[in-house]
């Protein structure tokens, strides 16, 4: 009888134990499947956070309001050029308004690998803004400054309350530094030109361009705290440095969420013919005669006074004409050349 109330009793502690055993894995099972709902969870969480909302339509950057896109010229696969190979970026002829291909969800900023050494190289994207074909609208935009002449242009600017668009190129001083942060605090729009503005090098390969693509760009971000979302290619989209890289680096920048703009109107300021101040207005007046939108090309380095000193007769002219000044940003239409195939 004792052996086997012995026995019993082994048999319940072992009863106990087996029934311990069963809560501890049930336990186990619940703590697995609690963690990994919540690391599914979280890891949602953060991508969602890091995804920007795609818009409903999937034709990002599809100017609004402009008829059926399939009419418009796309930009991806390039038309063949009009001119030859060679084509001046400067030739209006060759300017077109453009619209963008379709933009797949898999084209989202930034990027989600991690080892993309410039994953906080983009912008998010958005739908470009409705444009009424009667509205006159002039966009004067200055490269390759920050300059000793920025200040004395931005007060010019300010005096006539006219708002533009500077893409600036790598200049690491106090003075140029002061000058980005009082061209954005004034309220014009700082855009990416170059940082080394060296064609050979930034035309290399579209590695090459994204590397000094990147430096301007937080070069901009971290002096002035506003990341710049548009560029102008140095020597425009069209130039006989970049003809086998082009498509590649434009679709890139494209994924990245940035746009581009060349422009309609040239003020001559780069030709090298030295022109006064008389004749680079002229030429911009010119130039604007049949363009409802003027997106106008002028300079804003240290030789370019002679633009510096056009200003005043510019814009006092082209507002007599019903223009009215506007600084560019990503929701404005582009003006872009025809890329060679
Ligand atoms: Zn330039």
């Amino acid at each position: 009888m004792i052996f086997m109330k012995e026995d019993l009793a082994v048999n319940l502690k072992q009863q106990k134990k087996y029934r311990l055993r069963r809560i501890a894995v049930v336990v186990l099972a619940l703590t697995l499947f609690l963690g990994s709902a919540y690391y599914t969870g979280a890891a949602l969480a953060s991508r969602a956070f890091r995804q920007p909302v795609q818009p409903a339509s999937s034709s990002s950057h599809q100017p609004a309001g402009l008829g059926n896109s399939s009419s418009m010229p796309q930009e991806n696969p390039p038309a063949p050029p009009q001119n030859s190979s060679q084509a001046s970026p400067s030739s209006q002829s060759t300017a077109q308004s453009s619209s963008e291909s379709e933009t797949t969800a898999s084209e989202t900023c930034p990027p989600q690998e991690q080892t993309d050494p410039f994953a906080d190289i983009c912008t998010p994207e958005t739908d470009f803004q409705e444009l009424d074909p009667q509205d006159k609208v002039a966009y004067l935009t200055f490269d390759d400054g920050p300059s000793e002449l920025t200040l004395p242009l931005l007060d010019i600017l300010d005096q006539y309350g006219v708002k533009a668009t500077f893409f600036d190129i790598g200049r690491t001083d106090d003075a140029s530094k002061k000058a980005m942060r009082e061209t954005v605090r004034r309220g014009h729009t700082l855009g990416v030109h170059s940082y080394t503005h060296d064609y050979k090098q930034i035309y290399a390969s579209k590695d090459a361009f994204l590397e000094d693509f990147s430096k301007e760009f937080r070069l901009i971000r971290d002096t002035t705290g506003v990341s710049p979302s548009i560029y102008r290619f140095a020597g425009g989209s069209v130039n006989s440095f970049n003809h086998p890289v082009i498509g590649s680096i434009v679709q890139e920048m494209k994924n990245r969420g940035f746009v581009y703009y060349d422009w309609n109107v040239s003020s001559g300021d780069a030709s090298g013919k030295n022109y006064s101040s008389e004749q680079i207005a002229s030429n911009i007046l010119k130039g604007c005669q049949g363009h409802n939108r003027a997106i106008i090309l002028c300079h804003n380095s240290k030789p370019k006074r002679a633009t510096l000193e056009a200003m005043p007769t510019v814009i006092e002219e082209l507002k007599a004409q019903g223009y009215r000044f506007a600084a560019l940003d990503e929701t404005v239409l582009p003006i872009k050349f025809k890329l060679p195939e």
